[in-house]
């Protein structure tokens, strides 16, 4: 009586997805989970990257009223369950050493704060996968404002990127069957190699990724990897992406599509090798869309 009761409250697999589409929202969702790891990388000197960009989006979208906070879809933490369906027992019990996570987030200590970066991580897995739910529910879109932490692979991390947020995503709906075949499309400028490694031998995963050239550290014949020299601008890029991502959607024939939106293409990103300006970053996320 208890199990029946709490599988109405909770349900799962095809009952969820049939109730998500019942109660589908008339507008885009989108998922935003209030913590920021700003709160443990503050007034370090080795940091690179900002820990507050996704609190930014959030507050621009907001006082743009282009979304309303009561409208913010807020995750839970990504289960155990889901993050050993790609990250192995032992990686997922070295996270818990202080030590290795400050060492994985370029962090000169985490010390107490080592449960919260865990928990922010885990969130970044349960925010993927919410808005991947509403995206198949609905049958549009769903936004994720986080996450994208493509170079955590199943027994390391490495690049910021703890735990993979993308894969633990896939590998949930493919274990609830909502979905068969997925697309990532990554356009960060550096080459997704964490979500390559874990997809590697998986037909029901097709990867496109284009990046920058000095950063391929995997080579892949079954996917679509495209190094960019260095310094490409607005028009190479687009020409690139243009010309090669419509003849993978015609042949593989995705029932969804993870898009990750780098914004490290920018021309003034710190961290990103190519030359993209405002709008061709813009150009770029409207073409993926259309
Ligand atoms: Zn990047």
């Amino acid at each position: 009586m208890k199990s029946e009761k709490s599988s109405l409250l909770r349900p799962s697999g095809r009952s969820r997805f049939k109730l998500l589409w019942r109660l589908r929202p008339r507008r885009v969702p989108i998922v935003y989970h209030p913590e920021v790891l700003g709160s443990v990388c503050a007034r370090q000197s080795r940091q690179s990257f900002d820990p507050y960009k996704f609190k930014k989006i959030r507050t621009r979208l907001v006082r743009e009223k282009l979304v309303s906070p009561k409208h913010l879809l807020h995750p839970e933490p990504a289960s155990e369950e889901d993050l050993l369906r790609v990250h192995t027992h032992t990686y997922l019990a070295r996270l818990k050493n202080p030590q290795v996570v400050a060492q994985l987030l370029h962090l000169d200590y985490v010390d107490l704060w080592d449960n919260y970066v865990l928990r922010y991580f885990r969130s970044m897995c349960g925010g993927t996968l919410l808005a991947a739910e509403q995206a198949l529910a609905t049958g549009r879109v769903g936004f994720h404002l986080g996450g994208g932490y493509h170079h955590a692979f199943p027994d390391r991390g490495g690049g910021y990127c703890l735990l993979n947020d993308v894969a633990v995503a896939i590998r949930s709906l493919f274990a609830r069957q909502w979905v068969q075949r997925v697309l990532i499309v990554d356009l960060d400028a550096h080459q997704g190699d964490g979500l390559l490694e874990i997809f590697s031998q998986d037909p029901r995963v097709f990867h496109f990724d284009i990046h920058a050239d000095s950063w391929i550290t995997v080579e892949k014949k079954e996917q679509k990897c495209i190094a960019l020299s260095h310094d490409t601008g607005d028009e190479g890029y687009l020409s690139v992406l243009s010309g090669e991502l419509p003849g993978v959607f015609a042949s593989f024939r995705p029932e969804l599509v993870f898009y990750l939106a780098g914004s490290d293409p920018y021309q003034k990103d710190p961290l990103g090798p190519l030359a993209l300006s405002e709008a061709g970053l813009l150009a770029r996320d409207r073409m993926v869309f259309e």
